[in-house]
């Protein structure tokens, strides 16, 4: 139905009009919104995959405060990085941030590549960061399509399959306006488009919106995290700490600290963590990797 059929009054030009005239009066000052720098971009991008924006704001400073930079993160020990990640979880971010630093100093002399599909070939950097890292550092990224605009989509546009949400956030996207239009759609849904009930009074949407006309502010299925304590996940960032705490532990006293139940396997997790790099041997104790 949208936009330009017969039911509605605000074309694509209001539509967008709209939308980033209240994204100007009403966005957050993030740290991040400060920056055009890709480097910046990337630590805040990753660093928000899976954790909240008020925990991600005093380690995103802390992070860049002292990696300022690439070249600061390619030379770092990763044990300095895992300290620095410590409290944000899912570790192997931190790793694979490392490893995009290095990748832009070493193959790319220090300058991050521009468009989306290059920026795909760094370590841990999936279709979504490459596109957001694009959009907010070069403004040359398509429309973002995350949970929160998914949300948006679901209820304004009624509802569809991902694909045609997709393809609807498509026809009303300004490619010239990558950046800010993707900061205001992605600041719709996470602060007035909420789960539960939307904030519809302070939406600029609103007399356009197919949920508010129906009533219905059903929400798309989406997937939940399994819990988090006792899992697989949680052992092995204990053991990541552990090891972050003491420089060096024999496989025992891991076995002692961790207490690890009967439905996991220590050499198995310890195996794990040693293949993807995140922990070294030698003389039979196991250490962070410098
Ligand atoms: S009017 Fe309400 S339901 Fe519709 S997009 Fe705005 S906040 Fe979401």
């Amino acid at each position: 139905m949208w936009p330009g059929t017969e039911d509605t009054e605000m074309t694509t030009e209001d539509l967008q009009a709209a939308l980033l005239d209240w994204y100007e009066n009403n966005k957050r000052d993030l740290p991040w919104r400060h920056t055009a720098d890709p480097y910046r971009i990337l630590v805040s991008e990753v660093m928000l995959q899976q954790t909240q924006v008020s925990r991600v704001i005093p380690k995103y400073r802390a992070f860049l405060d002292e990696f300022p930079a690439a070249e600061d993160l390619a030379d770092a020990p990763l044990s300095d990085v895992l300290k620095l990640w410590s409290g944000l979880g899912y570790n192997r971010r931190a790793k694979y941030l490392k490893q995009a630093a290095e990748q832009v100093v070493n193959e790319y002399g220090g300058r991050f590549p521009r468009d989306p599909q290059t920026l795909q070939e760094l370590p841990g950097v999936g279709p979504y960061t490459a596109n957001a890292v694009a959009a907010f550092a070069f403004n040359t990224g398509g429309p973002v399509f995350d949970t929160n605009v998914r949300r948006v989509m679901y209820r304004f546009h009624g509802k569809a399959s991902d694909s045609e949400l997709e393809t609807f956030h498509t026809s009303i996207f300004p490619p010239e306006k990558s950046r800010t239009w993707n900061n205001a759609i992605m600041e719709l849904g996470s602060e007035v488009c909420v789960d539960g009930t939307p904030r519809c009074s302070n939406c600029p949407w609103r007399s356009e919106c197919t949920a508010w006309k129906t009533q219905d502010f059903d929400t798309p299925e989406v997937q939940t995290q399994s819990t988090f304590k006792g899992s697989w996940r949680f052992y092995r960032a204990k053991l990541l700490r552990l090891l972050m705490e003491h420089d060096a532990l024999p496989e025992d006293r891991i076995a002692e600290e961790l207490a690890l139940p009967d439905k996991y396997d220590l050499d198995e997790l310890i195996a794990e963590l040693v293949d993807e790099q995140m922990v070294t041997e030698s003389d039979g104790k196991y250490r962070l990797p410098e």
